[in-house]
């Protein structure tokens, strides 16, 4: 995998990026907001000249244009204002629509992306990824356009004031500059902090989401004392670090007032000499004071832009670690679709090892002839689960090879391979949707009866009537209100719409009610009748009915044989068989 890493990512290669690859295909928008910054920013520099001609005209009575004063008023923050509006409203539309392609590609990374980028990273910091981080882009980019036209509104105000009298400007100039070491100071120091809170933050967040996912650990165990006393810690020490922040940002405005009061004592003495020579007028002297009213708010906005960028560009380095993943997992140049398989599985010598280098298969050699049921038994961290994931190629084998009908898997296309194999997991997903549609997801274009014959023979049909609106019945988030049974009765009419000739079924490890188990018998008997059929078995039942019980060990199948000739050698399946069904 590619990351790029946010130390490694410099401000113009991060936002360098966004602009060519997202930003620069809106240019027609941002030309046209920008021409309404121009115009926002040139309006403001004449409300400078017309408060000085204003103010100079009050001073001299001057009854002809003061008629036309209003008018003249209106002609500007009449422009100014609808550029502002045209300018905004602009924006928020291209910054949501780059928010919004962004959060497309990742999402599509993110499916596209090998099982084993996934599950590097728990899922909450991947979703952090599409609220918090692009949030803080859009944010970025947000203030960004802002900065622009606070720039524009700058050297307007002060084109201006030079107008008026440059020698003025210039000494004004230097005091503000005078004031920009303090407040960059300022500035750095916020930087580190706001950086030590979104550390804060994101443990305070994790030990929140401890006490609300670990709730019922928490009361059984009555942890509550502890929770609340770590999770306080947490609160605490991230108040810290916001008075600190807050103590910093404070001390900003009143220099900004001090530093204001030395200008503004600094003009009335100097201007004030020169009123009394007769070398500037009272209009002046305002539009000056006009100028630099106009002239503050946007500077103190430019402040921020950097500290921000610094905070984004780490966003965007998480963001563009997600687009950039490589996958290993892909279809080969010369792949070709695999044909209509009868289902002959083949392991030959096949290790594996996951990408943190557990080894976690050494060595599996099995024949699973086509329409046969092979279950794999073994203790946890066998490496039952990691058998299955070879077959639809969610991994690959690190050495040796997996075949169906002679196919090596690595050879055919990812598509043409899935779409021969069926999974019925005990996690057996529900996807917020209907009932129909949930089952539908088997096979792409299945009719409404072919779903309800897939139902029937899944055992599902009767409950699923039972409901107020039957197949149209809506899942809330999580499966809504099914049982184990009747979930695991929809994942099997799901893969029975599938029709697939290979079959990966993983059994729940937790009992079912008996009702449930008859049910689910009958239904996995028609599931599985003329599929190669591998299961992870649990139940008993399921294992008396197969062609081939494997026993697994440490990633190797140690026995292999019938229920009957393996109680006879009285080795790991006999041990596995007493504990997990209490015979002797
Ligand atoms: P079983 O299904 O028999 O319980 P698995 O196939 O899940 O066993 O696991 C086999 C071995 O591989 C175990 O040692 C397990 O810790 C390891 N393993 C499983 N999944 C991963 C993973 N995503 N990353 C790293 N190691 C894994």
């Amino acid at each position: 995998m590619h990351s790029a890493d946010a130390d490694g990512l410099t401000l113009a290669q991060g936002y360098g990026r966004l602009w060519r690859t997202y930003v620069r295909r809106h240019w027609r928008s941002l030309l046209v907001a920008g021409l309404m910054t121009l115009i926002y920013a040139v309006t403001t520099a004449l409300m400078v000249r017309a408060t000085a001609w204003l103010v100079d005209a009050f001073d001299a009575r001057d009854a002809g244009a003061l008629a036309w004063a209003p008018a003249v008023i209106l002609a500007i923050t009449l422009p100014r204002g609808a550029a502002l509006y045209a300018q905004k409203t602009l924006n928020i539309r291209t910054m949501t629509t780059i928010e919004a392609d962004l959060q497309k590609a990742m999402y599509g990374a993110l499916l596209s992306a090998d099982l084993a980028r996934m599950q590097q990273e728990p899922p909450a910091s991947l979703g952090a990824r599409f609220t918090a981080d692009i949030g803080l882009v859009r944010e970025v980019m947000d203030r960004g356009v802002n900065t622009v036209a606070a720039v524009a509104t700058i050297i307007g105000a002060f084109t201006q004031m030079l107008l008026i009298d440059w020698v003025l400007t210039l000494g004004t100039m230097a005091i503000f500059l005078l004031a920009m070491t303090p407040i960059n100071t300022i500035g750095a120091r916020l930087k580190r902090l706001s950086r030590q809170a979104q550390a804060q933050i994101g443990q305070m967040t994790a030990k929140v989401n401890e006490g609300l996912g670990g709730a019922r650990l928490a009361k059984t165990y009555r942890l509550e004392s502890y929770l609340a006393e770590t999770a306080n810690e947490s609160f605490d020490s991230l108040r810290g670090l916001k008075v600190k922040m807050m103590d910093q940002q404070a001390r900003v405005e009143p220099m900004m007032e001090a530093f204001g009061g030395l200008a503004l004592a600094g003009l009335v003495l100097f201007v004030g000499t020169r009123i009394a020579n007769g070398t500037n007028s009272i209009g002046d002297f305002s539009g000056f004071l006009a100028g630099l009213a106009i002239a503050s708010q946007p500077m103190r906005k430019i402040g921020a832009i950097f500290t921000l960028a610094s905070q984004g560009l780490a966003a965007l380095s998480r963001i563009y670690a997600l687009l950039d993943v490589q996958n290993t997992v892909v279809d080969r140049p010369d792949a070709r679709p695999l044909p209509r398989v009868s289902g002959a599985l083949s392991f030959r010598d096949v290790h594996f090892a996951y990408p943190d280098g557990s080894m976690a298969l050494r060595g599996i050699d099995l024949d699973i002839p086509a329409g046969q049921t092979v279950a794999l038994v073994g203790r946890s961290g066998a490496g039952k689960s990691t058998v299955f994931n070879l077959i639809p190629r969610l991994y690959d084998a690190t050495s040796g090879s997996v075949t169906l009908d002679g196919h090596d898997l690595r050879e055919v296309t990812l598509a043409s391979l899935r779409d021969q194999v069926a999974l019925v997991s005990q996690d057996s997903v529900l996807l917020t949707d209907t009932i129909a549609a949930n089952i539908g997801f088997g096979r792409p274009g299945a009719s409404r009866a072919e779903i309800e014959d897939a139902a029937r023979d899944a055992a599902a049909h009767e409950f699923i009537s039972r409901l107020p609106n039957g197949f149209d019945t809506r899942l809330g988030e999580e499966g809504g209100s099914f049982s184990g049974g009747e979930r695991q009765r929809l994942a099997i009419a799901r893969a029975i719409l599938r029709d697939a000739p290979v079959l990966l079924l993983d059994e729940p490890t937790s009992a079912l009610d008996a009702e449930s188990e008859a049910a689910i018998r009958g239904a996995l008997k028609r599931l599985t009748a003329g599929r190669t059929t591998l299961v992870i078995a649990h139940r008993l039942s399921t294992i008396l009915d197969s062609d081939l019980i494997c026993a697994m060990d440490q990633g190797r199948i140690v026995e292999r044989g019938t229920h009957a000739e393996l109680l006879e050698r009285n080795g790991l399946y006999a041990d596995l068989y007493r504990l997990q069904f209490g015979k002797g």
